[in-house]
């Protein structure tokens, strides 16, 4: 599947018919306002490449809030700013996220006749429980329901769905991330994204978290827990686009506290890549030489070299290889060179 850029706008706290425990949407994204056709229509004609142009195609993203949930001639005067440049090939698609219970048959036709391409679902969790204890406004049959219309409308939405690790209310947050991530995978999405839940300033869940009633997981669970979840896809053929929140200023300035990490990707993959690359040592091997695709060098010998360490410590010395001809998350032993 070709990797697609993204021209992102947010659409921040718009259309949200109540407020989940941990999400304070202006924070979140950075943002805090709607923008307004015109804006759209000038950054799209500033930032994307001519048609054919790019080295890889751009999709036009409306993400934040819930944007089919929003007031619906907001959305069609932000869709039609953005249809023609779809149209005349500058963009490849239009890419949006919104919420499970937010889709129907009449708003897929909607959005179809505008050209997306793309729905992303804030799916979060699969529990039941987990949902209404963050006070969701859904449940994980609306997931479900959502997805398959998504998947089944004649325009053939790419379905994306995101979810959330360490929730408030998990009793078992590695089992619950697990069984959310198979739930999810069920339900044919072509794409993930992962989050760690962080707890944000002025949201319900901050002052859960300072009554004592909420214990946010640390960087080390939370990437943990995400590598499992990242084996799961992985092995599914699930492509996971975003790991953990972007870390701008904004967020920066307003975690109080949890999984707050400006790699924590980057900290899940090397976790990734430790299990697989401890699979490919025979026991009682001093030296390990891995090939991996060039773009996963770090990954490999992982954030702040904590992969080289670890190996160390088991007295193993690690050495990792680029090899462009490798898929992007397998790891190979270098077999010692003939002669
Ligand atoms: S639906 Fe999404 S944007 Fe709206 S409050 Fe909940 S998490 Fe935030």
């Amino acid at each position: 599947m070709k990797k697609h850029a993204n021209l992102a706008f947010f659409v921040p706290h718009n259309g949200c018919p109540q407020q989940c425990l941990f999400c304070n949407q202006n924070r979140i994204s950075g943002a805090d306002s709607t923008p307004t056709p015109q804006q759209v229509r000038a950054q799209c004609e500033a930032f994307l490449p001519a048609a054919g142009g790019g080295a890889r195609p751009t999709e036009i993203a409306f993400f934040g809030g819930s944007f089919t949930a929003i007031d619906r001639e907001i959305q069609r005067g932000l869709l039609e700013a953005a249809a023609p440049f779809v149209r005349c090939g500058r963009a490849a698609g239009i890419r949006l996220s919104t919420r499970p219970d937010a889709i129907d048959p009449e708003t897929l036709d909607f959005l179809a006749a505008y050209g997306v391409t793309a729905i992303e679902l804030g799916a979060q969790s699969m529990l039941d429980s987990v949902l209404a204890a963050n006070r969701r406004g859904h449940t994980a049959a609306d997931i479900a329901r959502a997805s398959a219309l998504a998947r089944s409308h004649p325009a053939r939405f790419e379905l994306g769905l995101q979810m959330m690790v360490g929730m408030y209310g998990e009793q078992d947050p590695l089992a619950g991330a697990l069984e959310t991530g198979r739930r999810l995978i069920a339900l044919g999405p072509a794409t993930a994204r992962i989050y760690p839940t962080v707890v944000v300033e002025n949201t319900p869940l901050c002052d859960l978290w300072r009554a004592g009633k909420y214990r946010p997981l640390t960087v080390e669970q939370a990437a943990l827990i995400t590598a499992r979840l990242l084996a799961l896809f992985e092995e599914a053929g699930v492509r996971v686009i975003r790991i953990g929140l972007h870390a701008d200023e904004s967020l920066r300035a307003s975690a109080a506290a949890g999984p707050f990490h400006p790699a924590f990707g980057e900290i899940a993959q090397s976790i990734l890549f430790f299990e697989k690359m401890q699979a490919l040592l025979i026991p009682g091997e001093k030296e390990l030489t891995v090939r991996v695709h060039p773009s996963r060098m770090s990954c490999a010998v992982g954030h702040g070299r904590r992969n080289l360490l670890a190996f160390a410590r088991q007295g193993v010395t690690l050495r990792v290889l680029p090899d462009s001809t490798l898929p992007v998350g397998s790891v190979k032993r270098a077999e010692p060179a003939a002669g």
